[in-house]
C-alpha cells in the first residue's frame, strides 16, 4: 500500500516499494548520513565494543529490514559501515591503547569465516 518510508538517518521520505528502501539503504549517502547520526549520539568505542558482543541479525541480512529498528539486539550494521567506525575510532583514539582495534577486526573476520551465511539461514 502507499505507506511512506522516512529514513531519519538522511531525514527524507522515500517512495514506499522495498525495492526504492533497498537501493536507497545501499546508497553511499545513506550510509554516512547514518554513520554520522550514531556519532554524533555516541562514542565510536562504544559502539564497537556494543556491536562486538552483538551478532548479525539475520532478518536485516536478508531483506535488509527488521521491525526492531535500532532497538533490535542484533547487529544491523555491515562490514563496511563497521570499518568506517572503525576508522573512526582510530583517529578518536590516537595514543590511547586501551582497545585494540586490529584484534577485534581479526576477531569479527574470523567468526565470519567459521559461520557461513549458509549455516546460519
Ligand atoms: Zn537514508
Ligand atoms: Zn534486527
Amino acid at each position: 500500500m502507499g505507506r511512506k518510508y522516512y529514513c531519519d538517518y538522511c531525514d527524507k521520505r522515500l517512495p514506499s516499494g522495498s525495492n526504492h528502501r533497498k537501493s536507497h539503504n545501499r546508497g553511499s549517502q545513506h550510509i554516512n548520513n547514518k554513520l554520522l547520526y550514531y556519532l554524533r549520539f555516541q562514542d565510536p568505542v562504544e559502539i564497537l565494543i556494543n556491536e562486538r558482543l552483538k551478532t548479525s541479525c539475520i532478518k536485516w541480512k536478508q531483506s535488509n529490514s527488521c521491525l526492531f529498528g535500532n532497538n533490535c539486539k542484533f547487529s544491523h550494521r555491515s562490514n563496511y559501515e563497521l570499518f568506517q567506525l572503525i576508522e573512526q575510532a582510530k583517529q578518536n583514539l590516537n595514543n590511547q591503547n586501551n582497545f585494540d582495534v586490529h584484534r577485534w577486526i581479526q576477531r569479527k573476520l574470523s567468526n565470519e569465516s567459521i559461520l557461513p551465511e549458509s549455516l546460519v539461514s
